[in-house]
């Protein structure tokens, strides 16, 4: 069978079937009945269609989750791993459907999508380790005083996703907030939304009803789930825009959120001229994402700054590089590199690529629509620019899409200003054999995430986020486990033991206080 065959069944399956939103254990249409067109990015074609949750369908989500709410609470930390353990279950049985949604719905190479949900597991066994782990602080007592914190839920949180790792994101973005024992109203991003209403499905068979409500849809939406007076806690994926929007519109709400951010990225790596340059070449080329979303991924190692002793040739290998990746449909099992998410973003990506070549930038390779693909697929062979500067638009704003720039440096302090000349700092590399070199340039990127010589991956436990306007909090770690939960201190006064003991049973000769005998 081919390929092109296997994923045949699944567009017939997104073709006869109705997405469905999830609220309080039903699966229902928008309240007001609006829907929005789902395209394939690999040939445009109109599919099907996804419900466009209004603000009443938002309301609806909200209070089915907050009547859920105190019984998940009441059901303890093991009743409620043990629901993950049937999700889990549950993922690596879907594993091949969700995978091929994701490169229909989002283009991602369906390859990519399958290690996509594959790293799920690591998400699905830890959360409820580090929740079983979770203690409260003893703290030095005032005479007669015992003070110690304890935790408690918000009660319903508000989660709103990016279009990048749709069914990834749906999966593990949610847990840490579900096993502190919260309930959670979910809102994928509007482009991207089938893998998340597929695992609807799931959700509820392995979760009671309203535990998890999932609602689609654009703007509207999100900002009835930002500006919810029942949401306190507030966890967001995209764009730096929105998160600025959203910030305001919780304020605006006239209640105090606790908003944490996951947002955008323009990432240095570092290249010293005593590298491999094979394997930093190889870094580049991963680092970038390239072949999991199409370098439609906020930790994309989008500037790369050379040293000028190996500059020319880092780019001539670098080029040669991307020559052997395969563009193609996403479902089709030889593509390395899928569509970008949509016409509008091939536009913008597009306008990127022209603004290069108008700035001044050297067009190595790449940036055209590759021949014998569909005619309507939203393709763009990667685009490797050299001589760039951070003057010129590929150069210092997020593109989100693949587009490569490489930068030249032979001056440190010079190189570590540019590095750190944006107002973004999410993800950085350092590639070097000096180790002392390495640990100097990791302190001063101005990044919350470094890589030295490796680049792209992340590690369940160690907490991942952003500087600057990259992001508010951290993810993946128990730092993030904390934020889903308020923290409340028992000031506890325990008077005189001694005197309480004597009130009740007696004074006892020869008894003295303190006395450890
Ligand atoms: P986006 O900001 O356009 O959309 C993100 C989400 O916000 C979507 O679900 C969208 O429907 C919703 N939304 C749009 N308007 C809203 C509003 N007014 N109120 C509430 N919600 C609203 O981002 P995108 O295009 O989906 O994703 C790309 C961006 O996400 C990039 O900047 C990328 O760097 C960033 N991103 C960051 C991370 C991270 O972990 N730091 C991960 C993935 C993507």
């Amino acid at each position: 069978m081919t390929t092109a065959q296997a994923a045949d069944p699944i567009a017939a399956h997104v073709r006869s079937r109705d997405f469905k939103m999830l609220i309080g254990g039903s699966f229902v249409g928008s309240a007001d009945g609006g829907v929005r067109p789902v395209f394939d990015p690999s040939t445009g074609e109109a599919l099907t269609e996804i419900p466009l949750a209004s603000s009443r369908d938002v309301q609806a989500a909200v209070a089915a989750a907050q009547e859920a709410q105190p019984a998940w609470e009441a059901l303890g930390v093991r009743g409620r791993a043990a629901c993950f353990e049937r999700f889990g279950e549950l993922i690596r049985e879907n594993r091949e459907r969700l995978a091929m949604l994701d490169a229909i719905d989002c283009g991602n190479p369906v390859k990519a999508m399958r290690i996509d949900i594959d790293i799920c597991d690591a998400y699905l066994d830890g959360w409820p380790a580090f929740a079983k782990s979770l203690a409260g602080d003893v703290y030095p007592a005032s005479p007669g005083n015992l003070h110690y914190t304890a935790h408690r839920p918000y009660g319903v949180v508000g989660r709103i996703t990016a279009f990048n790792h749709p069914a990834m994101f749906a999966i593990t973005r949610p847990l840490p907030s579900l096993i502190t024992g919260n309930t959670l109203v979910m809102k994928p991003s509007d482009e991207t939304s089938l893998s998340t209403l597929a695992l609807a499905e799931l959700f509820d068979e392995a979760f009671p009803p309203g535990v998890v409500n999932i609602v689609t849809g654009g703007a509207e939406a999100g900002d009835a789930i930002v500006t919810h007076p029942r949401i306190k806690r507030l966890a967001f994926t995209g764009s730096v825009p929105t998160g600025l929007l959203i910030q305001r519109r919780a304020a605006e709400s006239g209640h105090v959120k606790h908003v944490s951010l996951e947002l955008g990225g323009k990432n240095p790596m570092v290249v010293f001229p005593d590298v491999d340059l094979d394997l930093a070449v190889e870094g580049a080329v991963h680092g970038m994402n390239l072949d999991v979303c199409q370098g439609q991924s906020c930790g994309s190692n989008s500037r790369i700054l050379v040293h000028a002793k190996i500059y020319d040739e880092f780019v001539a290998r670098l080029a040669a590089k991307l020559d052997t990746y395969r563009v193609g449909v996403a479902y089709d099992e030889s593509t390395d590199v899928g569509p970008v998410v949509s016409k509008a973003h091939w536009e913008r990506v597009n306008g990127y690529i022209e603004s290069g070549e108008r700035e001044g930038a050297t067009l190595v390779r790449g940036g055209g629509r590759p021949d014998g693909l569909p005619r309507g697929g939203h393709f763009i062979d990667p685009a490797l620019f050299a001589d760039v500067t951070s003057d010129m638009r590929i150069g210092r704003e997020e593109i989100f899409g693949p587009v490569m720039s490489v930068f030249r440096w032979d001056d440190y302090d010079a190189m570590i200003a540019e590095a750190n000349g944006l107002d973004l700092g999410l993800t950085a590399s350092v590639w070097t054999n000096d180790l002392a070199i390495a640990h100097k340039t990791a302190d001063a990127l101005d990044a919350g995430y470094v890589w030295i010589n490796d680049s792209t991956r992340h590690y369940f436990g160690t907490p991942f986020g952003g500087s600057k306007n990259s992001a508010i909090g951290r993810e993946e770690s128990k730092d993030e486990l904390l934020t889903y939960l308020e923290h409340k201190v028992v000031h506890t006064r325990l008077g005189d033991a001694r005197t309480s003991l004597d009130r009740l049973i007696g004074r006892q000769e020869g008894s003295q206080e303190g006395s450890t005998a």
